[in-house]
């Protein structure tokens, strides 16, 4: 089963910088680039100096993390390798300290939201699985208290296990941004419809992430990690229903119904000086590029033009600093698509060209206003 390109054919450039958003590209899996934050690598280098003591401590302790953060990438693939089966893209994958993070160009709702959530923890019971199959071949002795295992009398291959098996349970507790959250919001969605199932949805987020945090203060000692997790699923909740708010809101309006019609354009061979002229003279803040033959050659979005008057001054040409793939729609294409695109980093305007050429664009800040004024309207 697979669900039309969102793209209707048009071209949406795929950027693969080596760092982006302090996350960097360590290789590529199905095609998809695989990124770690910094802050994981902090991770590794705190869990081996936990395990330490000794040297092999350490070692033994980023082997465990490693292995760990390659089963985290295998559950990411997971989801990947589900929603290409709807057609669905991954723009990459992420690894944090608290998992990982599959950049899908957008989430299907229904049954493929479930399928797609699903495959992840999946993943992980197939993996504790084999291992727990590996481990009665090799009849390793299986640690019977909890001391051992903690101890670091238990083989790798068990910590193994039982890591993945959190993992499982972990990421199907019913809370955004957990996979348990999406379950939940599809499970709701396919029986009270999309809007309800994520408002409910993300009400038992926001409830159990109050639960977490009261769990990590009391009884005492303070459990710091339980704090954060709380503190995610909360914000993860927050932004869950947001997105949702949004998607409502620009339902059954087309990149056409949000595009501003009135707006400078550049050409290639201009001087950036020209651009922040504008930029100080009227509320622009991105600028399409055209070239002599009215064709897109680029985009010139305000980060980067600031950027190059920093670095280059005000003779640089537009050439030579702007976007030059940038995200062209169709005035057909679906708004909520738009939406998906404009949450992309680095953040960028969406350009609009018909056969003509360019007609439009849409910035994240005309589509806020859109959707602020369709949310006064339902009030009235
Ligand atoms: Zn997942």
């Amino acid at each position: 089963m697979n669900e039309p390109s969102p793209t209707n054919g048009m071209k949406i450039a795929p950027r693969e910088p080596l760092i982006a958003g302090g996350a960097l590209r360590i290789g590529t899996a199905l095609g998809i680039p695989i990124r770690v934050h910094f802050t994981f690598l902090l991770l590794v280098l705190w869990f081996g100096t936990m395990s330490s003591g000794s040297r092999e401590g350490f070692l033994g302790g980023v082997m465990f993390i490693l292995l760990l953060f390659g089963c985290v990438v295998l559950h990411e693939l997971g989801h990947a390798a589900m929603a290409k089966r709807y057609g669905v893209q991954t723009r990459e994958i992420v690894l944090y300290p608290i998992g990982g993070v599959a950049r899908l160009d957008r989430m299907p709702s229904g049954k493929a939201e479930l399928l797609i959530a699903l495959a992840g923890p999946l993943v992980n019971l197939v993996l504790a699985g084999m291992l727990f199959g590996v481990l009665l071949l090799r009849q390793v002795q299986i640690p019977v208290s909890a001391e051992q295992l903690l101890g670091g009398d238990a083989s790798v291959l068990w910590q193994l296990l039982m890591a993945n098996l959190t993992l499982f349970f972990f990421n199907l507790i019913p809370a955004f941004p957990m996979d348990g959250g999406r379950v939940l919001r599809a499970m709701l969605s396919l029986s009270i419809g999309q809007e309800k199932g994520t408002r409910i949805a993300a009400w038992v987020g926001q409830g159990m992430a109050v639960v977490f945090a009261i769990l990590a203060i009391y009884p005492p000692p303070m459990r710091p990690v339980l704090l954060f997790i709380a503190f995610f699923v909360f914000l993860g909740a927050g932004q869950e229903a947001a997105f949702e708010r949004g998607r409502s809101a620009v339902a059954g309006l087309t990149a056409k119904d949000a595009m501003v019609t009135r707006f400078d354009t550049l050409a290639p061979q201009d001087q950036i000086g020209r651009a922040a002229d504008l930029l100080v003279a009227s509320h622009q803040q991105d600028f399409p590029v055209v070239d002599a033959w009215g064709r897109i050659a680029g985009v010139l979005a305000r980060g980067s033009l600031l950027a190059a008057l920093a670095s280059g001054g005000r003779e640089t040409a537009v050439l030579e600093v702007m976007d030059r793939e940038p995200r062209v729609v169709p005035p057909e294409l679906p708004l909520e698509l738009v939406f998906r695109y404009l949450q992309s980093r680095p953040p960028a305007p969406v350009l609009v060209a018909s056969d003509q050429g360019l007609v439009g664009m849409v910035t994240l800040d005309n589509l806020g206003e859109l959707i602020s004024i369709s949310h006064s309207l339902k009030k009235s």
